[in-house]
């Protein structure tokens, strides 16, 4: 596997707010939830209560996120004007730069370390980036339990190794039951996992895999009838699973989605933020947070201002 450094200016040190206990509630917003309490405003704010904001841990210059303006933390939670909205704004970004990918990580398994729902823009080929460079980091990010999980969903699967996920190109009109199916089946599909054949070997290789004992009040109940979508959702993350859903390509009413389980820990010997950094990205990247040479910050600040006018422009007749 190809594994990318990425150097990207040292903002504050990431903190985990996702495990805060003091989070206070003021109307449908949370003090201590950095996309509630914004120090600056966002990009766009559509009608139907989305906001784009300046991603405060940028990977590459071209970053930003799509977020709700009231603190929803769960798919089913969002209406389903919001629904289509988050998808049609992302549809636009993908259309209109080059080489942009959405990312939407649940769970903490899955990258995602607020627990505010959101997806990362990244609107510019990493990969190629200056901010780049090729790494050999071979096993940095493994997830051995990705490919059973599919194989037990009855998912087709693309890629080998720990490339694994599961691809489709769905019609725009079928995005919703597209999503609320797929992320059910992912659920029956682990459920299957940790109570069949591959219980046995997911002790004895212990993948890291520390949450099992969570998930036996649930055997014997049949996923066919778990509909709720936060129920599933909040299950998987409780029961150490996470998904990562990544849109990659948009053209006219169609989008290319691909969609990852995930249920395994990352190298324990990589410090909390490089792990968390690279599933945020797809597993592909890890990110250092370094400070740049001076002239290469300015060159980063500019074509950051640079892209938030150009988001600004293309979204504003969501507002
Ligand atoms: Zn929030």
């Amino acid at each position: 596997m190809v594994v990318y450094e990425i150097r990207a200016p040292l903002w504050p040190e990431k903190t985990a707010s996702f495990t805060s206990k003091e989070m206070k509630k003021t109307g449908s917003r949370m003090r201590d939830c950095r996309f509630c309490v914004l120090a600056e405003e966002p990009l766009v704010e559509s009608k139907t209560g989305l906001r784009i904001l300046k991603a405060k841990y940028p990977y590459i210059p071209q970053h930003c996120i799509l977020a709700p303006r009231d603190h929803v933390l769960a798919l089913h939670k969002i209406t389903k004007k919001q629904f289509d909205d988050i998808f049609m704004m992302t549809g636009e970004m993908i259309q209109n730069f080059q080489h942009a990918t959405a990312l939407w990580n649940f769970g903490v398994v899955g990258g995602q370390t607020l627990k505010h729902l959101h997806i990362h823009l990244i609107c510019s080929n990493v990969q190629e980036s200056k901010y780049a460079q090729l790494k050999s980091a071979e096993n940095l990010i493994a997830d051995p339990l990705s490919l059973p999980i599919l194989v037990e969903s009855g998912l087709p699967v693309i890629g080998n190794g720990y490339d694994t996920a599961f691809s489709s190109r769905i019609h725009k009109n079928d995005l919703y039951d597209f999503t609320k199916n797929t992320i059910t089946q992912l659920f029956d599909g682990f459920f299957h996992l940790v109570q069949s054949r591959m219980y046995d070997k997911v002790h004895k290789y212990g993948y890291n895999y520390h949450n099992l004992e969570r998930l036996t009040w649930l055997y014997g109940v049949s996923a066919d009838n778990l509909n709720d979508i936060d129920f599933l959702i909040s299950n998987m993350v409780t029961a150490g699973l996470g998904i990562n859903l990544m849109i990659s390509e948009c053209n006219k009413d169609t989008f290319k989605i691909h969609i990852m389980p995930r249920a395994t820990s990352v190298s324990p010997t990589e410090t909390l933020s490089k792990r968390i950094a690279g599933l945020e990205l797809f597993h592909q990247t890890i990110l250092t947070r370094t400070k740049l040479a001076p002239d290469i910050e300015i060159e980063w600040e500019e074509s950051q201002g640079e892209f938030y006018k150009q988001a600004q422009k293309l979204l504003n007749h969501y507002s």
